[in-house]
């Protein structure tokens, strides 16, 4: 199946995610029709038409369903039921499989390892006798977290000892499943941005190196400043998975690289990616460009990096209650400075609310520009 310009492209979920490919999908003269239950979320702004209901409700997915060629999505916890029934009208994109290994750490984790790519050691735990069997076999520091529903550090504790891990378990309950991992002592993270269309052509973005604030994305710079046999191991790990899962659409894959120069996948996440953002400003399609191709069967773009870029995520704190960013045009004074808001009506902290990207000869001054464009901004 092969979709082009006119095509009603159809959204579960209308993030920023979202937003940015119904942006790309209007400039390439497709349409676009988004599902959330919220009036004024990000891409309910931009998109062609919106079904204001609830992700998991079946006769709104119907209804979005029914005027799309294709649905795809920018949250890998939609509810999975709902896709399969939505699967039954029209094509969705991921298959909703990938989204139920996506979502699900345990089953995310078994499937790396099956196909062959090294994660942290880990145990699945679902009693307090299995934590303590856990914590026998991987030791501590490790990272006890919820096997469902956890992002931006969510659902998730450091412990050093048996004690803090029965605390952090009593802590995560209600949640009956969970994972202990051992602690990886990293030097750096890392993301690849893969695309794989029907076809099964693949493509892979440069490699990005992020850094994590509590847990949330912080900084993300591309290249990341590592190694060539590395990178080149990134990229085909990257290339490993989209093939192996048979994702049709993008996959998003975040790994660590040891202290000896390993790579270890952490999460996958079957849908563009806040690491992902640079592209747009510094590759030759951007990843939600790269999103619409793969899920309409159309040639995958260049990945090419055309300059250095890094990106600093916007949160809630920079801005005033009313929704205005105090020091923009300081920032914007920032040679090579491009900035994206989301729409979000409510700056919360830790809330997503915007990006910048900057773009220079290098990755350490594209790092630099970004962030002194940043600290420009808020009271
Ligand atoms: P996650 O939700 O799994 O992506 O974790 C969020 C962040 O927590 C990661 O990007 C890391 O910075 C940190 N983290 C998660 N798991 C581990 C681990 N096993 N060892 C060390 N740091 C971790």
């Amino acid at each position: 199946m092969t979709l082009g310009p006119g095509a009603t492209l159809g959204l579960i979920g209308g993030g920023q995610l979202a937003r940015m490919f119904a942006l790309e999908a209007r400039r390439m003269g497709f349409r676009t029709r988004v599902l959330d239950p919220d009036t004024h979320s990000p891409a309910a702004q931009v998109a062609d038409t919106h079904v204001c209901a609830p992700l998991d409700d079946l006769a709104a997915a119907g209804e979005l369903a029914r005027a799309c060629d294709v649905v795809t999505l920018e949250w890998e916890n939609a509810d999975v039921a709902t896709l399969r029934q939505v699967a039954e009208w029209v094509p969705v994109h991921p298959d909703p499989g990938v989204l139920e290994i996506a979502q699900h750490r345990v089953r995310e984790k078994d499937t790396v390892r099956r196909l062959g790519i090294p994660t942290a050691e880990y145990r699945a735990v679902g009693t307090v006798e299995d934590l303590r069997a856990a914590l026998a076999e991987i030791g501590t520091p490790a990272v006890l977290k919820t096997a469902r529903g956890g992002y931006d550090g969510r659902g998730q504790v450091v412990v050093r000892s048996v004690s803090e891990a029965e605390e952090a378990f009593r802590a995560l309950t209600p949640a009956t499943e969970m994972v202990l991992e051992a602690f990886v002592p990293f030097q750096m993270e890392v993301s690849v941005i893969c695309a794989r269309n029907a076809r099964g052509q693949v493509a892979t973005f440069p490699i990005a190196q992020n850094a994590h604030v509590d847990g949330i994305l912080d900084v993300t710079v591309a290249p990341a400043r590592i190694a060539n046999p590395l990178e080149r191991s990134a990229h085909e790990i990257g290339r490993a998975l989209a093939e192996g899962l048979e994702v049709t659409g993008l996959l998003a894959v975040e790994m660590f690289v040891t202290c000896d120069g390993q790579l270890l996948v952490n999460e996958l996440a079957p849908r563009p990616h806040n690491s992902g953002h640079y592209t747009w400003e510094a590759c030759a399609a951007s990843q939600f460009e790269q999103q619409l191709r793969a899920v309409c069967g159309l040639p995958l773009a260049s990945t090419e990096l055309l300059r250095p870029a890094a990106m600093a995520n916007l949160l809630g704190d920079k801005f005033r209650a009313d929704g205005s960013l105090p020091g923009t045009a300081r920032a914007l004074a920032t040679p090579g400075v491009a900035m994206h808001l989301y729409g979000k009506r409510q700056p919360r902290p830790g809330r997503k609310m915007g990006h910048l990207t900057a773009l220079a000869a290098t990755a350490d001054q594209a790092e630099e520009r970004v962030r002194s464009a940043r600290n420009q901004l808020g009271e």
